[in-house]
């Protein structure tokens, strides 16, 4: 493994597994979440300046007006979405540095990312690559639309709020699926969408704040 992956002193193991301490604290008690999230390495997802606070509780600045969301939304959102049972295609909105989709990837067969901003989705692709996982399709584009041809998604995780329930997405998702997505504009919640053989059905859950999800290509 190389020493940038590894890390030393606020960037190493140790830090790492106090953030997972943490987690553990502030209510986070799927095993499977907590153990992907003590692997996958965040501060190399984050520019080298602000390595040494990427184990902190607080979101981070990507770049672009982005921001890398706070550990514990990453863990709360994997834990709504996988909802204690292991993943099988997933469909992402807003790949940002590409970390949420590294935790996603250990825990599903099959990601698909979209993103909107060319270079984070380079920047993305180079932090896969370095930590070596493969099974992410990463697509360029602007994730109102989903990805027809690839549907349907057992999961889709939006990482950006969108302002209305988006139906678009909605019927991308398999029967027996769930979506996570940040609603609102000044006010944000996290709502889980699920779908049955029957319809969907909707709950609002905790308060958050995201970027809003914006339209077309940059
Ligand atoms: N999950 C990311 C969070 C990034 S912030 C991470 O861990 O880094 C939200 C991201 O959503 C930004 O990168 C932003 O460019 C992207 N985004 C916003 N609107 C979008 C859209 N319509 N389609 C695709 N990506 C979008």
């Amino acid at each position: 493994m190389s020493s940038r992956i590894s890390g030393i002193g606020m960037t190493s193991q140790r830090t790492r597994m106090r953030m997972i301490e943490r987690l553990r604290e502030q209510g986070i008690v799927d095993e499977a979440v907590l153990n992907v999230m003590n692997e996958i390495p965040r501060h190399i997802f984050v520019e080298e300046a602000l390595a040494s606070r990427a184990y902190e509780d607080i979101a981070l600045p990507l770049g672009f007006g982005q921001t890398i969301s706070q550990p514990y939304i990453v863990a709360r959102m994997t834990e709504l979405l996988t909802a204690g049972k292991p993943l099988g295609k997933v469909l992402e909105i807003g790949t940002g540095c590409g970390y949420q989709t590294a935790i996603l990837a250990r825990l599903a067969t099959e990601v698909y990312s979209v993103e909107r901003l060319q270079p984070l989705l380079a920047m993305a692709r180079k932090n896969l690559r370095e930590l070596r996982i493969s099974n992410i399709r990463f697509k360029h584009a602007d994730g109102h639309a989903g990805i027809p041809e690839a549907a349907p998604f057992d999961a889709i995780l939006v990482t950006a709020a969108a302002t209305h329930v988006p139906e678009v997405l909605k019927k991308q998702l398999a029967v027996g699926g769930r979506m996570v997505v940040p609603m609102g504009a000044r006010e944000q919640h996290l709502c889980v969408i699920e779908r049955t053989a029957r319809g969907f059905s909707q709950a609002r859950l905790d308060t958050v704040r995201f970027v809003p999800m914006l339209s077309g290509l940059s």
